[in-house]
């Protein structure tokens, strides 16, 4: 098994003439928590949204577990394996949180959601349901409707549906955006917990967070890599400081 897991070679996205994303490399070694930081406008969301097929590339190649997925649907690519974070899964608000979670499973397994099915069918999935989400914390709350969670608990919801589809690599994007501090030290607990036996790969803005969590940091600035490496030697980058830290 290869080393590096997902590898884009040249991947560029034009929107009208706009380069958003230029020529970009990413390598994302394989068990690791890759950040992919830059300031607004870097091209961070293209490249999730290039990643998982949200939006065609212009140019270049996606490369993941050693197959070119370029040309891959968006489904297909979750099949395989990579997966984003609120990709397939949403957080149905009148359900409750267990129920979330089931609904999850289900579609991960290929059945389509079937009110015919007596309940007694539908509690097969209860027990690994239940395991995810003990996983997120939220055993407690499995009961409650998913609409009465904190936002930070709705998003731990959002991760544990995410985990029904048994990523090998999870796109992360900035799971403790607008959360209070409390929060974001559970989030960043629970990131580095989903991330044992899984590459992540993680668009935040909280460099603290940042500096935590990653194992790697692909720096962009208007849509081309600026520097790569671990925190320490990129915070250190002049390029860096000057473009994204404003020092
Ligand atoms: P980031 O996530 O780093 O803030 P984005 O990937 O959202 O950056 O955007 C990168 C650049 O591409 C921005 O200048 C943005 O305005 C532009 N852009 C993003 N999506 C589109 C689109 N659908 N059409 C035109 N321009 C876009």
């Amino acid at each position: 098994m290869s080393d590096t897991i997902l590898e884009t070679e040249g991947m560029t996205k034009e929107f009208r003439g706009f380069v958003a994303v230029s020529d970009v490399r990413l390598q994302v070694r394989r068990g690791t928590i890759h950040g992919l930081i830059g300031p607004n406008g870097a091209g961070k969301t293209t490249c999730f949204n290039l990643l998982t097929k949200f939006l065609p590339v212009t140019r270049g190649k996606i490369i993941y577990e050693g197959r070119d997925i370029t040309n891959l649907k968006p489904a297909d690519i979750a099949r395989l394996g990579l997966v984003r974070s609120f990709q397939i899964s949403a957080v149905f608000p009148h359900l409750t949180v267990l129920e979330n979670v089931r609904l999850a499973l289900q579609r991960a397994r290929g059945n389509s959601f079937d009110f015919w099915r007596p309940e007694s069918l539908l509690k097969r999935y209860d027990s690994r349901a239940m395991e995810l989400l003990e996983d997120v914390g939220l055993t407690e709350y499995a009961r409650h409707n998913a609409g009465e969670l904190s936002y930070g608990r709705k998003r731990a919801l959002e991760i544990a549906t995410t985990l029904a589809l048994e990523p090998t690599m999870m796109l992360l994007d900035e799971p403790t955006a607008g959360m209070t501090h409390d929060d974001v030290d559970r989030i960043v607990a629970l990131v580095r917990r989903v991330a044992a036996g899984r590459t992540v790969l993680l668009v935040e803005h909280n460099l603290k967070v940042v500096e935590g969590l990653c194992d790697t940091i692909t720096v962009l600035a208007r849509g081309s890599v600026l520097a790569q490496g671990d925190y320490a030697t990129v915070s250190r980058n002049p390029d860096v400081q000057a473009a994204y830290l404003g020092t």
